[in-house]
């Protein structure tokens, strides 16, 4: 028995999020960053610009 999850419709796999570094917005698991996802800190590129301007 699960409790009811308004937000969330369908049990898909629960999928491993974290806050981007930058602007701390939830990042959801992409299939593209299987083999990064311990690396990945920013949602997005801009985001990546945002906190590693010099990197
Ligand atoms: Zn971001």
């Amino acid at each position: 028995m699960t409790p009811p999850t308004p937000a969330f419709r369908g049990n898909k796999a629960a999928l491993p999020s974290k806050p981007c570094a930058a602007c701390g917005r939830p990042m959801t698991w992409r299939r593209r960053w299987a083999r990064s996802w311990n690396a990945v800190k920013f949602c997005s590129a801009a985001c990546r610009r945002a906190k590693g301007a010099r990197g």
